[in-house]
């Protein structure tokens, strides 16, 4: 049984003190669940949030990493960084960031190996474009998306892996795929995992879905069979609503 992973992704939002309130709010809440909790924060709020939620279930998370363990690369953070912080989750390959930031699937595909060489789990996002969805190409794009992310990783070391669905259409605009449609694709992607690791190796994966999840739809789309957890973007950087999805 996949023990199902709600993670909230922060993205640009959320000074030190909004962050820590947040965590707060959260915290004694999140303790009387059974699901896995995870908080994807960004870098500045790591450490903070990280003390804030001290002896809870709650898991820290960042929303992206360098695949190099060093260097002379401005601006990026490297995953002994995002450890020193008591990191366990890194989301990698967002469509935010393969849409604004140039990120592809070579670079997804080397961030996603250093993050498992490193023991963080990497939750690798998968999605495709409105206009490939209307041309009937989600499955070929999900396929793909997911082959290349996972070239030349074996199967011991995928274990860890965690796979986000996100539909790039759903994101941020209030549509949600339909349940049944999410359920559908994700079933697809462990389809594609089992063809490539095994049975046994891709029932040990959990899959998301992500796009629009709020406290109205999250039941629903939690109900559904092939479905481990959410995504949670906008409706993450509320505790109530998070709390409502949390609670499903
Ligand atoms: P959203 O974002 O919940 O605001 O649609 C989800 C995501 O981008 O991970």
């Amino acid at each position: 049984m996949r023990i199902p992973i709600i993670a909230g992704n922060w993205k640009m939002h959320n000074t030190i003190d909004e962050a820590v309130a947040l965590a707060k709010a959260l915290k004694d809440e999140v303790a009387k669940t059974d699901v896995k909790v995870v908080l994807c924060c960004p870098f500045t709020v790591l450490g903070e949030v990280k003390k804030a939620i001290e002896g809870s279930n709650i898991a820290l998370g960042a929303q992206n990493m360098h695949w190099e363990d060093a260097g002379a690369y401005t601006g990026e953070i490297s995953a002994d960084m995002l450890k020193d912080h008591g990191v366990d989750y890194v989301i990698i390959g967002h469509s935010e960031r393969r849409q604004y930031f140039n990120e592809t699937d070579e670079t997804v595909n080397k961030k996603v190996k250093k993050a498992l060489a490193k023991d963080l789990i990497p939750i690798l996002c998968v999605g495709e474009t409105l206009e490939e969805r209307e041309s009937e190409k989600t499955y070929e794009i999900v396929k793909s998306q997911t082959l290349k992310a996972l070239e030349n990783i074996e199967k011991g070391e995928v274990e860890k892996l965690v796979v986000a669905y996100e539909p790039i259409w759903a994101i941020g605009t209030g549509k949600t795929a339909s349940p049944e449609d999410a359920n559908a694709v994700i079933a697809y992607i462990r389809e594609v995992l089992k063809e490539k690791y095994g049975e046994e190796t891709s029932e040990i994966i959990p899959i998301q879905y992500g796009g629009s999840v709020k406290a109205a739809n999250a039941t629903e789309i939690m109900n559904q069979e092939d479905i481990d957890g959410a995504l949670v973007g906008g409706a993450s950087l509320k505790a109530e609503e998070f709390l409502a999805i949390v609670n499903f």
